[in-house]
């Protein structure tokens, strides 16, 4: 088949593992596939200022660096809109999903975003690994996080809202990229408030 993100023909070595377990087919290159660096998995909490957001949640889980190879995967699937590449991650993302335990919550888009970038890539990421979640926040504001200063952005109100009914378990938060944390942190508090048990972060890259 043709490599999703090079273009150029590969074959998937046929593996023993494939006749019993069931695998989501590699949909990249190993070229392609081995320019993303791994990161070290959980997040260092220390650096973080103590605000009223911070300490929601319970772990965050990450899997990849911000380099060239993934900013450039990630301007192709966001801006170019090019959907299909949420399946590269996909096999990947639904094994580590099965490990842990949790009511799987995206973090969402606004609308107005949505409109922008046509699809939902944080969704259609879970949606390409087969990983059942819901859809429990929404956005409370539409500036963007980038356009403020770090102070500004810490005292800010909280960026989301509950949608519907928040049980005593726990959530699975999910979303593309972390990069100041202060998503995350919110989601995390705005689920806790409303009585969630523990919040456990996955997110694709490391920003
Ligand atoms: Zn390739």
């Amino acid at each position: 088949m043709n490599c999703l993100i090079c273009g150029s023909i590969f074959q998937s070595p046929p593996t023993w593992r494939k006749l019993f377990i069931y695998e989501i087919e590699p949909t990249a290159c190993n070229r392609c596939l081995s320019k993303f660096e791994k990161t070290s998995p959980e997040i260092d909490f220390s650096d973080f200022q103590g605000t009223y957001y911070e300490g929601a949640v319970d772990s965050v889980t990450t899997f990849y660096t911000y380099n060239e190879a993934m900013k450039s995967y990630l301007h192709q699937y966001k801006f170019l809109q090019d959907v299909a590449l949420a399946q590269v991650f996909a096999d990947e993302l639904r094994h580590v999903f099965e490990a842990k335990e949790g009511i799987v919550v995206p973090i969402p888009m606004h609308p107005e975003k949505l409109l922008q970038r046509t699809f939902a890539q944080v969704d259609e990421l879970l949606n390409c690994a087969e990983i059942p979640f819901k859809q429990l926040l929404a956005k409370t504001e539409t500036n963007e996080q980038g356009k403020k200063t770090k102070k500004e952005r810490l005292e800010a109100k909280s960026l989301f809202k509950v949608i519907d009914k928040i049980e005593a378990q726990n959530y699975l938060l999910f979303d593309d990229i972390y990069t100041t944390g202060t998503t995350i942190h919110h989601a995390a508090k705005v689920l806790k408030e409303a009585g969630a048990k523990r919040i456990d972060a996955i997110t694709l890259i490391k920003g």
